[in-house]
């Protein structure tokens, strides 16, 4: 089986529409999410694995605190990359026993404020457990401490979203199982191992085979330590999704079977099991909606200018052949355009060549006014929003049924003048 469920372009174009009809902030352009989408996803994680498991969801895919709440809400827990989205997690009322903390730069004054928050934290590195070793006497029983393994499987078939190639920079390499197991001797608060082989480019058996080889350490460590050690299981993220309609990607539900047929301990009673899903669960729930401002002409062809580029799609801008989005041409009324198909390049707003959504794309004619829908933005793009032309982020709104609200308002310039002044009036 394998999980070609995307939203809709005729659901997409008409929750558009009836935010214009709200008049609600839509020009010159603007981003949804949907959180109904986004729940069933965390909802379908939930019910393939075992009843006790924490499912986490990354925030670096999308760090909204209104998406973050919804999805506390619904029961997930949060995944935080710094202590900064620590900080997101609180405020988006996520209790910290259920807040994961994975760094591979923690400070000592981060993890001396983690230990005080009583979060979850995955170290990174045997260093780092030295760092806290200094610091867990100081308050720090309430956090649940595990250590990233890198399984060193190899590198996904996206070099630069690889994370367990040998030479990784994240975790302890495999190769040093030696040093874990003693670490484990060492500490008697290590509660578990971590895990995070990737998502888009990665197949299945890769991450199965990550998994797999470091809960095989993990067993070890009990074998050796006994049944109370090593506890916790935190398997990462992962799973690519489809971006385009001929993309076949796993399902999530085949993806749980593998594991429980492939790494049965997973499931076992006495395993803590966490899960850290971010592209999985987002990038399907979003989607954006820009006006067409300019259309040039010249003997080549055309080039619609619009108000998304690389600020919001930065790894496309740079890497189109890796992360691919479908676009779709609206006329002003957000009905979809018809007519004969011609090459056109979707240029962005900034003021740099390189600022290029598609080249010489198969489109319908276009004309100021009309409009570029783009699929699949919910993960990876807004939260790694580029102020290069320090152009405002546009509105971002939530798509709940048939419901709409405002997840973040549109950033105005003053915004923007604030984003890149001395600070907030500090001596
Ligand atoms: C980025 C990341 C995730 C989420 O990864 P996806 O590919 O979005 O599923 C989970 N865990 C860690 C440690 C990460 O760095």
């Amino acid at each position: 089986m394998s999980d070609t469920d995307r939203l809709d372009p005729g659901s997409m174009a008409r929750a558009f529409r009836e935010a214009r009809r709200r008049g609600m902030d839509v020009e010159p352009a603007v981003l949804f999410h949907d959180l109904g989408r986004m729940r069933a996803r965390i909802g379908r994680i939930g019910a393939a694995f075992p009843p006790g498991a924490l499912h986490t969801v990354a925030i670096k895919a999308n760090p909204l605190v209104e998406v973050l709440r919804a999805a506390v809400d619904c029961g997930a827990g949060l995944e935080a990359a710094s202590l900064e989205e620590v900080k997101l997690s609180l405020a988006a009322g996520c209790p910290p026993d259920r807040i994961v903390y994975d760094s591979p730069a923690k400070s000592r004054a981060d993890i001396a404020e983690a230990l005080r928050l009583g979060v979850r934290i995955n170290a990174d590195n045997l260093d780092e457990l030295g760092r806290i070793d200094e610091l867990v006497g100081h308050g720090g029983a309430a956090s649940r401490i595990g250590l990233r393994i890198n399984p060193q499987v190899g590198a996904s078939s996206i070099a630069l979203t690889s994370v367990a190639d040998r030479r990784s920079k994240f975790g302890v390499p495999l190769e040093q199982a030696d040093a874990v197991r003693a670490a484990f001797a060492r500490y008697a608060w290590l509660a578990g191992l971590h895990v995070h082989v990737g998502s888009q480019g990665c197949a299945l058996s890769q991450l199965i085979d990550g998994i797999g080889r470091v809960e095989a350490l993990r067993q070890e460590l009990r074998r050796a330590m006994g049944p109370l050690a090593a506890g916790t299981m935190d398997i990462g993220g992962g799973l690519p999704v489809a971006y385009r309609s001929t993309d076949r990607p796993p399902a999530l539900e085949d993806y749980a079977a593998a594991l429980r047929r492939e790494v049965p301990t997973l499931f076992e009673e006495g395993t803590t099991l966490i899960t850290e899903f971010g592209r999985w669960i987002q990038a399907g729930c979003g989607f954006a909606v820009s006006r067409v401002e300019y259309v040039k002409k010249d003997s080549a062809g055309r080039t619609a200018i619009l108000h998304l580029g690389a600020d919001f799609l930065l790894r496309r801008a740079y890497h189109p052949d890796d992360w691919h989005h479908d676009f779709m041409a609206l006329d002003p009324e957000a009905e979809p355009k018809g007519g004969p198909l011609s090459p056109c390049t979707l240029g962005g707003p900034l003021c740099f060549g390189g600022d290029v959504l598609a080249r010489e794309l198969a489109f319908p004619e276009l004309s100021p006014g009309d409009l570029v829908l783009i699929r699949d933005t919910g993960a990876y793009t807004l939260s790694m929003w580029s102020r290069h032309c320090s152009r405002g982020i546009p509105a971002v709104l939530g798509v709940d049924a048939d419901d709409l609200r405002v997840l973040r308002e549109r950033e105005l310039p003053e915004d923007v003048v604030a984003f890149w002044s001395r600070g907030r009036g500090r001596p």
